[in-house]
């Protein structure tokens, strides 16, 4: 109930859903992705259905299916917007498509507003039934390859607006585009509060000593989230301050570079004692949540990152975060102010030893870091921009300034 919200989320953003639950209430919403569970799109849907559902709004949420080689297609495209270069045939196009269009047919697509998630489902368009439809692109697509952005946009412009989580992302033309920046949830396992007895069962299940300054990463094991930077700038702090060092992942299974990138992580661990390296099972929301309230300080080292969901989940918990100055933690992290930014290792650890040596600026920190997560990435935000993104539209206008509740 959004009502559980009220004394956390900001008062404002529970008015204005109410007022906007009035004008949508009876009317259906649709949400289209590739899959039910992992990831911060389904982490999230899971979250927002029933809180939207709540309103008195019927929403329902489908799941395209495909084969091997449609994912693989898939993860090229994700690949290619992210900048990396990938090499396309004309029948890698046309796949995409045709899985696209046997969906259509077993999929129950009507809908007052059908959001359709991700590059995955985009083609649906061409079977729309009436409503308003909206293209969600979660992923970075800043520096976006010309045939997969020109492929994309052929379906692009046929929706009636596009949200991104970063406004840099928003390279699709011919379509309205509005930033909606992904949030989390206050009230769920991973982020609602937990006692000290919780955390310290938590530590003592890892074997995690509860007593030394704790650094934190939290991250499935990929390159882009820079596990072996994290670790050499630990190696940088550990001349001068004593601390431990604990990278938690899940299990990539779906990701065969994840496993490789593990092994290169234990390595370069080199057996260091004062090294945790945790690997998850992947429903560990309440382990997740342990650790980052153990921390003293989190890193999210990226070098590439869509939004960062571990960073807003850190600052939540009132934790001074060092993160990656790219794709969405600069809008989260406002450096000095709600954590840190920094470009390299040895920033990393400068950065780090100045928290470790000044608890004050660490507690400033972690305080500002909650209040502006409390403002700007919770749910009800943005259930509050969804429902009035579809309120506008529905109104004939994708002009916020002319919509008056
Ligand atoms: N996460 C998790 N288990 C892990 C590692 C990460 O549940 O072992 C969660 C993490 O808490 C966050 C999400 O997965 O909610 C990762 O989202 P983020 O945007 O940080 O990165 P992504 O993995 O989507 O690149």
């Amino acid at each position: 109930m959004i009502t559980n919200y009220a004394g956390i989320s900001p008062k404002t953003d529970l008015q204005l859903i109410e007022r906007l639950a009035a004008v949508l209430s009876g009317r259906s919403m649709l949400h289209v992705n590739s899959t039910r569970a992992g990831g911060g799109v389904a982490e999230i849907l899971h979250r927002m259905m029933p809180l939207i559902q709540s309103l008195g709004i019927t929403v329902r949420w489908e799941v395209i299916s495909g084969d091997e080689y449609f994912f693989e297609i898939t993860k090229k495209f994700h690949n290619a917007l992210q900048g990396t270069a990938v090499e396309f045939h004309d029948d890698m196009w046309e796949h995409h498509v045709a899985v696209n269009t046997a969906n259509a047919s077993s999929l129950d697509l009507e809908a007052d507003a059908v959001w359709i998630h991700d590059p995955q489902p985009a083609p649906l368009i061409a079977h729309r039934r009436g409503g308003l439809w909206v293209w969600r692109c979660h992923i970075d697509a800043s520096e976006p390859q010309a045939d997969v952005l020109h492929h994309l946009a052929s379906f692009c412009r046929n929706y009636d607006a596009s949200i991104f989580s970063v406004a840099r992302y928003a390279r699709f033309p011919g379509v309205p585009a509005f930033v909606i920046p992904p949030s989390i949830d206050p009230l769920s396992d991973k982020n609602r509060e937990l006692s000290a007895g919780e955390i310290a069962a938590t530590l003592q299940q890892f074997g995690i000593p509860p007593d030394r300054p704790m650094l934190l990463q939290v991250s499935r094991f990929d390159r882009f989230k820079d596990p072996l930077g994290v670790i050499e700038a630990y190696r940088l702090i550990k001349k001068y301050n004593d601390c431990i060092l604990v990278l938690a992942g899940s299990s990539a299974t779906d990701d065969p570079e994840g496993e490789q990138v593990l092994q290169e992580v234990h390595q370069h661990a080199a057996g260091d004692p004062d090294i945790f390296i945790l690997l998850l099972p992947s429903a560990s929301d309440h382990a997740i949540n342990a650790l980052q309230r153990a921390a003293t300080v989190v890193l999210q080292k990226s070098i590439r990152e869509g939004f960062g969901l571990t960073v807003s989940e850190a600052m939540w918990k009132g934790k001074p975060v060092i993160g990656g100055a790219t794709g969405g933690i600069p809008l989260q992290i406002i450096d000095g102010q709600t954590g840190v930014l920094v470009h390299t290792i040895e920033g990393a650890a400068f950065r780090a030893r100045q928290l470790l040596n000044n608890a004050d600026m660490a507690h400033r920190m972690g305080r500002q870091a909650r209040e502006y997560v409390r403002t700007n990435f919770l749910i009800t935000r943005q259930i509050r921009d969804y429902l009035a993104l579809w309120a506008v539209l529905m109104r004939g206008s994708t002009s916020p300034e002319e919509f008056v509740l």
